[in-house]
């Protein structure tokens, strides 16, 4: 027969697996009831019903009378009815999508209340001010959230009621203040709302079900979304509750409670609870909790009962969980429960832990971390025993640990950080004008933006320490102050610490403690007994499940001994980038010069002679440093212009000179020169491979350091694997050019050694044009690595160098992008080449090696990306590599 489709489900028929059409909550209240908990009986709307409400502006047909039915059985087996008189059934209306999210609809409570059966609930429950206070929270919750009257117009009334009695705290208020307020709430429904607070038990219930499908499309819910990618077609569940009360006396409560710890994953009892109360009053902080653990002694038949429950979720749920319970008059309820949330160390620590208690294997383990966890523990902290004096506290925008002096503007962060002093840059907020100002300080603390704008876009792009939005703090840029509350104030150059991670501002230096894990792959230090070894040991063995089942493997970008070094401490597996231009600076960049400049091939040989055995040296030490391993070398790839002198301060040189009349033949040589390779658009320009076909013999000069580097090696008795990348190619015949000049290169070198030097040659992929005829350049190359940044660039258009700090911010704050497209890589435009390029050079050549040295190398979902793609390595830089190698496991298990 045709297909029923069923918008209402009873907590006795869905389970946890559900999420997509009970929501979370929804899910996992099923998932208790079915294993014997105690959760108040209910029923749960589903996504599919709010998703016709909001495609027709109309509930589905059938909905009515399914939830007719359901609330039918729920009141038999309650024994009363919804909002019957005499004894009222009352019940919460909750939201409850897939993921959690912050702006829509929460809770309506004690729905079922109405001017007659407030009554019978004090009856009932032999207690009128109880009753009344009900009546109270659901005028306001209701007006509030389902009729959109101004909150603050219920606090407003609510704190005139406590002052006209001299009273501080609601419960102070009696029976009588509440039935006034009642009156006043329900007034204020009336002239606000334009209707009345409805009396009919089921119409309260009806709106609220409406009024949570409509808070799936409110502003900051869809904002929401946009920034964390979650689709706008899921829609929301309705959770539909009996209520139960912790606010019923003394031997009533509520808490909140975690099967382990969630900041260290230690087992044991944590958690807080407040006798007499409803869990509102835990949120709003009117009265101090206790420890979890003293409810034992206020209530021990229900503690015990909640211990157990909390083995049963363990053990079911296979890992942390959190929980929410009510306790009414000695009778313990469960009224939420999910896997709970925790610090970066406890992920990796209950990971393991539940290995060894056999809950779950180590593919299981791989998927209880993440890669940004990891990155989150590799940052410096500050010394936690430290005396530390805290001024404010904003928005961990950007994690790290930063100590400098404060300044307030971009000039003097450069000025200072010029002269060796570290600074911490200061402003109310930040715009693209300071971009300079942030690459200078060790940090950057705003008082104003939150984690969209600009100061966290750009400071997390960086990878620099960031807290923003500390607004307690007024920043003063004019007179170059900032001034705390308590009326402390900060001139420029005293010292602040700023922590990124919780976003606490501190007065004076904190003491900052290295990252154990750093420390752990750095080889300083071994698993042992105390805290941060725990931690280790478990971040040791959690690295070991991953290196197990990766298939991708993972190499550095680095160009010097040193960053090979530490990055084969890391876990490298060879290097993916060496850009050579990183070897061309300081003193060596005048021979560089002299070759853009040389007019005769006698000055070009001249200059290149003089730079042979610099970069033969360069080589020589990077392929010590990654004996045995990959390394590949990519030709020079630089604008220009970055060799040459700039051409304002040059044209200003030759001008004065000349006013002088005493203007030098080489500066306006140099000045002819400079404005003949002057690029409006140098990324566009002459670079990479062009560079190379353009200036005779630079390529083989490089080619030759490299051969020759690799010959050394050997006669060492080394084992050098070096790989020749050639960048920025278009299309084959640049690279076919390249390749026959290089292959003789390689030959003299080889044969004058002897050797068969094994050298092979491959390309980047980072231009369209080039991801479009891979199957072509694939013909020419023996591997290719995606540049996705300049493929970035190129594919969007966007300038890689400007937009992130010019109009990425408004986009991120649009939601046109989650994330910056640098940060992680464009699925459906850059990824589609990446995937398409694999194939068709894959197709030409199918030992055709692949990987990807962009900075998405490094990026979790990138990671995964590539691995699906089937990738043979990342690339990234040396501080990321236990990230990535860390995901390509996670992605491959
Ligand atoms: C790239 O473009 O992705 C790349 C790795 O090269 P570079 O960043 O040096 O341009
Ligand atoms: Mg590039």
């Amino acid at each position: 027969g045709p297909q029923v489709v069923k918008f209402v489900y009873d907590f006795t028929e869905g389970n946890k697996d559900l999420k997509d059409l009970l929501g979370g909550k929804g899910a996992n209240l099923a998932e208790m009831t079915n294993l014997g908990l105690p959760v108040p009986p209910g029923f749960t709307i589903t996504t599919d019903a709010c998703k016709v409400y909001l495609d027709s502006g109309e509930e589905p047909a059938a909905l009515r009378d399914e939830v007719s039915a359901h609330l039918e059985t729920l009141e038999q087996r309650m024994g009363k009815r919804l909002g019957q008189h005499d004894d009222p059934l009352l019940v919460s209306v909750r939201s409850g999508a897939k993921f959690s999210m912050p702006g829509m609809m929460d809770t309506v409570l004690n729905i079922g209340l109405s001017d007659a059966s407030v009554e019978g609930l004090a009856r009932q429950a032999g207690d009128e001010r109880f009753a009344w206070d009900s009546y109270r929270r659901l005028i306001q919750m209701f007006g509030k959230t389902v009729l959109g009257v101004d909150g603050e117009l219920f606090e407003d009334a609510l704190e005139e009621a406590k002052a006209a009695k001299g009273v501080t705290v609601d419960t102070d208020l009696d029976a009588a203040d509440l039935k006034k307020l009642v009156k006043g709430f329900k007034k204020t429904v009336r002239t606000e709302a334009g209707r009345d607070f409805p009396q009919d038990p089921r119409e309260q219930m009806d709106l609220a079900v409406k009024a949570v499908f409509e808070s799936w499309n409110g502003d900051r819910a869809k904002l929401y979304r946009r920034q964390e990618r979650i689709p706008h077609d899921l829609g929301t569940a309705v959770n539909i509750c009996s209520m139960v009360f912790g606010n019923l006396g003394p031997d009533s409560g509520t808490g909140v409670a975690f099967t382990r710890d969630p900041a260290s994953g230690q087992q044991g009892v944590y958690g807080d609870y407040l006798s007499n109360a409803q869990g509102e009053d835990v949120v709003a902080g009117i009265r101090n909790t206790v420890a979890l653990a003293d409810l034992e002694q206020l209530d021990k038949v229900s503690y015990d009962q909640l211990m157990q429950i909390m083995e049963t979720l363990e053990n079911h749920y296979k890992d942390l969980c959190d929980i929410e319970f009510t306790i009414e008059r000695g009778q313990l309820w469960m009224l939420q429960t999910r896997v709970g949330k925790r610090t970066a160390g406890a992920a990796f620590r209950i990971a393991t832990q539940l290995v060894d208690q056999g809950l779950i294997d180590e593919a299981e383990a791989l998927q209880r971390v993440t890669g940004a966890q990891l990155a989150q523990l590799m940052f410096p902290k500050f010394d936690e025993d430290a005396k530390v004096d805290k001024i404010g506290r904003g928005i961990a925008a950007s994690p790290g640990a930063a100590v400098g002096k404060a300044v307030f503007d971009s000039y003097t962060a450069i000025k200072w950080s010029r002269s060796g002093e570290k600074v911490i840059l200061i402003r109310r907020e930040t715009n693209p004008d300071d971009l300079d100002g942030m690459i200078a300080a060790e940090g950057i603390l705003t008082s104003r933006g939150g984690k969209t704008s600009h100061a966290a876009v750009v400071a997390r792009g960086m990878g620099k320490t960031c807290v923003c939005g500390a607004e307690e703090l007024e920043v003063d840029t004019k007179r170059r102050r900032m001034t705390a509350p308590g009326g402390i104030v900060i001139e420029e150059g005293d010292v602040v610490s700023i922590d990124g991670s919780t976003g606490k501002v501190y007065l004076g230096e904190v003491p900052v403690v290295p990252s154990p894990v750093v420390e752990y792959f750095e080889g300083r230090m071994h698993a042992g007994a105390d805290d941060a070894d725990e931690l280790v040991a478990a971040v040791h063995r959690v690295m070991a499940y991953a290196d197990r089942v990766r298939r991708l493997r993972v190499r550095a970008n680095a160009d010097n001994a040193e960053d090979a070094l530490r990055a084969r401490r890391f876990g490298a597996q060879g290097i993916g980038l060496c850009r050579t231009e990183h070897m061309f600076l300081g003193e060596r960049r005048e021979y560089v010069e002299r070759l853009i400049l040389a007019d005769t091939d006698e000055e070009r040989e001249q200059a290149l002679d003089r730079l042979l055995p610099l970069q033969k040296r360069d080589f020589v030490e990077l392929f010590e440093a990654m004996d045995g391993l990959p390394v590949t070398v990519r030709l020079l790839d630089p604008p220009l212009h970055e060799f040459l002198p700039d051409i304002t301060e040059l044209s200003v040189r030759v001008a004065l000179a000349e006013s002088r009349k005493d203007a030098n033949e080489n500066d306006l040589r140099l000045l002819q020169a400079v404005h003949r390779l002057h690029e409006q658009n140098p990324m566009l320009g002459l670079r990479g491979v062009r560079l190379g076909l353009v200036i005779p013999g630079l390529f083989a000069m490089q080619v030759r350091a490299i051969a020759e580097a690799a010959a050394e090696r050997r006669d060492a008795k080394g084992d050098p694997r070096a790989e020749i990348m050639i960048p920025l190619v278009g299309t084959v015949q640049e690279l076919e050019i390249v390749r026959d000049e290089a292959e003789q290169v390689i030959d003299e070198v080889q044969r004058a050694a002897g050797l068969d030097l094994k050298l092979s040659l491959g390309t980047m992929i980072e231009l369209p044009r080039a991801a479009l005829t891979a199957g072509q350049i694939a013909e020419a190359a023996e591997f290719f690595s995606f540049g996705t940044n300049d493929l970035t660039q190129t594919v969007w258009g966007f300038s890689r160098d400007d937009v992130e700090a010019s109009f990425f911010t408004a986009y991120l704050e649009k939601g046109i992008f989650g994330v910056s497209p640098f940060e992680t890589i464009d699925k459906d435009g850059v990824g589609a080449l990446v995937r398409a390029a694999a194939e068709a050079g894959r197709a030409t050549r199918p030992d055709l090696k692949l990987g990807v040295c962009g900075e998405h190398g490094g990026d979790p979902e990138s990671v995964h990306f590539f691995h699906e793609v089937g990738l043979d390595y990342v690339s990234c830089s040396p501080f990321r590599i236990p990230v990535a190698r860390l995901e390509a496991g996670r992605a491959a298990s």
